[in-house]
């Protein structure tokens, strides 16, 4: 009779454990979805055409890192889809939206493209996907270009000279506009931090980074600029000190595209949304050379 009833409690003992975690688990998973609902309807009150239901089903996950009023930076990384034939490796893609908050059109065409990840031509690659870099500036009751400590996230970055280059850049050529504020260093600001480190980690290919209003493409780096991406035709608008192209593009060589929508507030017929996601898909494939995955595992001596 006691030998029976020693093994029951324990038993009974395991079980409560186990629904306790069950229980716990599923109040974390709870949390979990009732703060990204409260992230995305924040979100989307500046999104144009943005549902808080489309944002909270493209898979955004916090980053960890945090905005300086402490808000999340959401990113979603999406693998490339196997290829058993293909011995390289796909290209690391990383796409940003929103590094200027007042540009709200550049994050929400990032959630547009996030939709359509499931198509053959975009699992070709692997992806890490931004779409609002710059959240203060974004969920400011004025949407702003800066971050809350009015930075210009755009011009914090460590290109070489920056200390001597950066604030006078701002003074003689802005007229120290305070859109443009460099900052007192680089990468003063935790979201430049974030990111900085974040391509450190991913290590990526191509860094795509959308803007608003200029209606044109920019790029940076070594390969051939595209010529166009829907109805955006390539013109160069300059090299500026602390830029991510600058920083990228030209110092760590790997090619930055800019795209500039033509317009900060409305977003372009959805024709033009698919037309720019396709030209820029077909130019990262004829454009950023694959990684041979047998190349890199030779030994450097063995290499020519
Ligand atoms: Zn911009």
């Amino acid at each position: 009779m006691i030998d029976s009833v020693a093994p029951f409690a324990k038993r009974a003992a395991l079980i409560s454990v186990v629904v306790a975690c069950m229980m716990t688990s599923a109040s974390n998973a709870a949390a979990g979805a009732a703060q990204q609902e409260d992230w995305c309807k924040r979100l989307t009150v500046r999104l144009p055409g943005i549902t808080a239901a489309a944002c909270q089903n493209s898979a955004l996950m916090p980053t960890g890192a945090v905005s300086l009023k402490g808000f999340p930076i959401l990113a979603r990384r999406i693998p490339a889809a196997k290829n058993g034939r293909d011995d390289s490796k796909p290209i690391r893609v990383l796409l940003l939206g929103g590094i200027h908050g007042d540009e709200l059109t550049a994050a929400a065409i990032v959630f547009r493209w996030l939709q359509f990840m499931q198509a053959p031509a975009a699992q070709q690659f692997e992806w890490n996907v931004v779409p609002v870099v710059n959240p203060d500036g974004l969920l400011s009751p004025r949407p702003k270009r800066v971050n809350a400590n009015g930075v210009d996230l755009n011009r914090n970055f460590p290109t070489p000279g920056w200390q001597q280059d950066a604030p006078r850049y701002w003074v003689k050529a802005t007229h120290s506009d305070p859109r443009r504020f460099p900052g007192k260093a680089a990468l003063s600001e935790p979201e430049t931090r974030w990111l900085n480190e974040e391509m450190d980690r991913f290590q990526p290919q191509v860094i795509i980074s959308v803007h608003a209003p200029f209606g044109i493409l920019d790029f940076d780096g070594p390969a051939p600029a595209p010529t166009r991406f829907g109805r955006l035709l390539f013109n160069g608008v300059g090299v500026y000190p602390g830029s991510l192209g600058n920083y990228s593009g030209r110092h760590k060589n790997i090619p930055v595209i800019t795209i500039e929508l033509p317009n900060a507030l409305a977003m372009p017929p959805d024709a033009e949304v698919q037309r720019i996601w396709q030209d820029m898909l077909t130019w990262i494939r004829r454009n950023v050379p694959k990684q041979d995955m047998a190349m890199n595992k030779r030994p450097v001596s063995a290499a020519r």
